[in-house]
């Protein structure tokens, strides 16, 4: 029911925090993980931490935001890997300021790290995906694609869209066995969430307040739900977006 043995996946982001601790669990279930990021030496490291768990992984150096280097990633995925089966769009940024303070330029820069690239990876996944009848797309929301957040304008639009767009891929997509969910994280410490409590006051202490498991997350709690979704597990599971939160967001 979990065994990801003989399978392919495309990790985006997967150099580094969420993106790395889901890597972990579906290289822990024996699927090959390309870990598709920016900076190739982050992704070395975490290609030998996957290794040295026991995992397969590769590294394929792309910017999600480069239509023609994500068409690139995909060839040489199959290329390499002779197929694939699992995509987890998981590269993400944020920039963090009052909405009349955004210039165009950091809006489109957030919405098209967030969601315009998720749309694209999964358009190349999907001939990919059809040869080898079927396969799982795993798109990494948001806390902010259910609450709002003043700081958080183009970030919670990429978030809210990440939702929809995996409504509407998981119809398109069910009659070719594709199965598209989001996983909505709550708090987890990473890269991102570090320079998030740097920036804005009180944030750590009130997550910590609201959060009923009272921690933050860790990355490796983003592995099991990586597993599920990606597995035969969840072959009737499709458009969802599951929290994995500590229960932040069914605390009144
Ligand atoms: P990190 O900053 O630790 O990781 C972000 C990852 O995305 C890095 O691996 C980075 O690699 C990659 N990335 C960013 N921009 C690009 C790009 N243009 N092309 C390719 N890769 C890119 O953040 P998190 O692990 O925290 O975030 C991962 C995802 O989880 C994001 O989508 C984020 O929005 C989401 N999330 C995080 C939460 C948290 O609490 N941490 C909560 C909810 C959602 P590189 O720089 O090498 O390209």
């Amino acid at each position: 029911m979990f065994d990801l043995k003989e399978r392919v996946a495309i990790v985006t982001g997967g150099n580094g925090g969420i993106g790395l601790g889901m890597a972990r669990g579906l290289a822990s279930a024996g699927a090959q993980v390309v870990v598709a990021a920016r900076d190739a030496t982050k992704s070395k490291t975490a290609v030998a931490d996957l290794e040295a768990r026991g995992g397969r992984a590769l590294a394929v150096e792309v910017d999600v935001t480069d239509e023609a280097a994500v068409t690139d990633l995909f060839r040489v995925t199959v290329e390499r890997c002779g197929r694939l089966d699992i995509l987890v769009n998981n590269a993400g940024t944020n920039i963090r300021k009052p909405p009349q303070d955004y210039t165009t330029e950091e809006w489109r820069r957030v919405i098209d790290t967030n969601l315009t690239s998720a749309f694209i990876c999964a358009r190349a996944a999907y001939p990919c995906m059809k040869a080898v009848g079927g396969g799982k797309i795993i798109n990494i929301g948001s806390m902010m694609s259910i609450f709002g957040g003043w700081f958080a304008a183009p970030y919670g639009s990429s978030k809210g869209g990440i939702v929809q767009l995996t409504r509407s891929l998981a119809v398109a997509w069910a009659r070719d066995n594709i199965q598209v969910n989001a996983v909505l994280p709550g708090w987890i410490d990473t890269a991102l969430t570090r320079r998030a409590r740097a920036e804005v006051p009180g944030l750590h202490e009130n997550i910590l307040a609201r959060t009923p498991v009272r921690r933050w997350g860790d990355i490796d709690d983003m592995a099991g739900i990586a597993v599920f979704l990606a597995a035969p597990a969840s072959d009737f599971v499709t458009g969802t977006a599951i929290p994995v939160d500590g229960g932040y967001s069914i605390q009144s």
